[in-house]
């Protein structure tokens, strides 16, 4: 499958991994928005919110405790942001769901 994500799971692209196990994959983002920016996705491939299944619910749990505790462990215990953009409209460019984790400054309400 040519997705940028799924080859990073499988160690076809590098990445700088901060955590992952059998279900998630948790890895620095390229391109930082804040001090800290991660990103944690399920291993498996999920292209949208929107193609989400109710089966995929208890991963989806596992994502967001994920990204808590990394949160924590990677010093924005004092507050973060997790958002997942759905779609280009929301501007979503890599089509395997993630979240997206910033902390480490003060964000602004509404983003852009
Ligand atoms: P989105 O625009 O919500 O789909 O977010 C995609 C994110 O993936 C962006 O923040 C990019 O900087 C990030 N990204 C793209 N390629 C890589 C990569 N090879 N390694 C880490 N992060 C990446
Ligand atoms: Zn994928």
């Amino acid at each position: 499958m040519d997705c940028l994500f799924c080859k990073i799971i499988n160690g076809e692209i590098p990445s700088q991994l901060i955590y992952e196990d059998e279900q998630v994959y948790a890895f620095h983002d390229i391109d930082p928005k804040a001090p800290i920016h991660f990103l944690v996705i399920p291993k498996k491939h999920i292209a949208t919110l929107n193609d989400m299944q109710t089966s995929d619910e208890p991963l989806i749990g596992h994502c967001v405790f994920t990204a808590q505790r990394l949160a924590k462990e990677l010093g924005c215990q004092d507050g973060f942001r997790v958002v997942m953009n759905c779609n280009e409209l929301a501007g979503q460019s890599v089509f395997h769901i993630h979240m997206h984790i910033l902390g480490q400054r003060q964000l602004q309400w509404p983003p852009g």
